[in-house]
């Protein structure tokens, strides 16, 4: 097994994190699950999707009123790749995604001929905001005998430069296949997750070292510490995770195979080192189950982070009311790009196939 790590200079992932954003993202949380006004919010929404021909598309780590009122209107919540494959097949000519920019042009690159909107044009990613296209585009170029193969969580320009796309739901199949052909990859940006598919397939990988700030605050003591509290708790975990938190657990994948361990793994609690809006999605389908956070922060903490995303906690059943009432917010990318990102993203796509 063969691997470099390049070493970009980059501070922590955490610096994307300011004072401002964590204090609106903890505004956010405390309004959480109490709106007053819900029940007008969802009418009006609801009423609204009807009359501009609209439909919601929510990931499972925005605030667990939207994935209710998405599921209530005929949208869907999913994983990005599942996001994108409903944003291509429905029938609705505007869609509001609601999570981050990445999703929204990945669902814009996939169906051009929609009008893709979201709650905010502030929320974004650190594994976005963490690989800008010209840097990599100089990295690429440096290695131009090797597969360039990009997290899903990335701009649209990064994407046009990319001969793969990858979602953590097939990221290792990908990985794996292009291994047995022979092929050196280039991975971007998340350098967690390219460690973990190193290790998993023994791919050669050079990997850009960025993080996610939610899943990088995740901490193998803490983990340790609530297991002892619960032993009988089984542990899932996202790759995005470090590999000393990966290697507690019981499950490892994306969103969509953690919900699916907690269904099937016959643990009656879990600890679970992801976004914690995902708990909707895991309680609606094991009722009689607990789920627990995995802890974060502590000593070097740098996000204090509450396993939840500040990005995508911008997302509010305020602002996507005003987003599916106004159709604002639009995503704009122009025609050779989507071109350009198109690519890769098909690829993935049959190959999931
Ligand atoms: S949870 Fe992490 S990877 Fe997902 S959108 Fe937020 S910062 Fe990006």
């Amino acid at each position: 097994m063969f691997l470099i790590q390049f070493a970009l200079n980059m501070e922590a992932s955490s610096k994307f994190l300011n004072t401002e954003l964590i204090d609106r993202h903890k505004d956010s949380l405390n309004k959480t699950n109490s709106p007053a006004n819900k029940e007008d919010l969802f009418a009006s929404i609801t009423n609204n999707l009807i009359k501009n021909n609209t439909s919601i598309v929510s990931h499972y780590y925005v605030d667990p009123l939207i994935q209710e009122i998405t599921e209530k209107t005929g949208g869907f919540v999913g994983d990005s790749l599942e996001m994108a494959k409903f944003g291509s097949q429905c029938d609705s000519k505007n869609l509001v995604v609601c999570g981050v920019k990445f999703m929204a042009e990945t669902a814009k690159i996939l169906s051009p001929e929609k009008n893709i909107f979201v709650p905010t044009l502030e929320s974004t990613c650190s594994l976005d905001l963490g690989c800008p296209a010209p840097e990599l585009k100089a990295l690429k170029d440096k290695y131009p005998d090797r597969v360039l193969v990009v997290y899903a969580n990335t701009s649209a320009e990064v994407k046009s430069m990319s001969d793969w796309v990858v979602t953590s739901s097939i990221a290792k199949e990908i990985i794996e296949d292009l291994h047995l052909e022979g092929k050196k990859i280039l991975w971007a940006p998340d350098k967690y997750l390219g460690s973990y598919l190193q290790k998993e397939t023994g791919a050669d990988m050079i990997l850009w070292d960025s993080a996610c700030v939610v899943h990088e605050e995740f901490k193998a003591d803490g983990i340790r510490n609530l297991k002892a509290l619960h032993p009988d708790a089984g542990v899932l975990v996202h790759p995005e995770s470090p590999s000393e938190v990966i290697d507690m657990a019981d499950a490892v994948g994306s969103t969509s195979h953690l919900i699916k361990a907690s269904q099937e793994l016959q643990f009656k609690k879990f600890i679970v080192a992801t976004d914690k809006s995902i708990f909707y999605k895991m309680s609606q389908f094991s009722p009689d189950k607990e789920f627990y956070e995995a802890p974060t922060g502590g000593v070097g903490s740098s996000c204090k982070s509450c396993a939840h995303c500040p990005w995508m906690g911008l997302n509010s059943l305020q602002n996507l009311d005003e987003c599916v009432v106004e159709l604002k917010n639009e995503i704009d990318l122009n025609d050779n790009l989507i071109e350009l990102a198109k690519k890769p993203l098909d690829k993935m796509i049959q190959f999931n196939a």
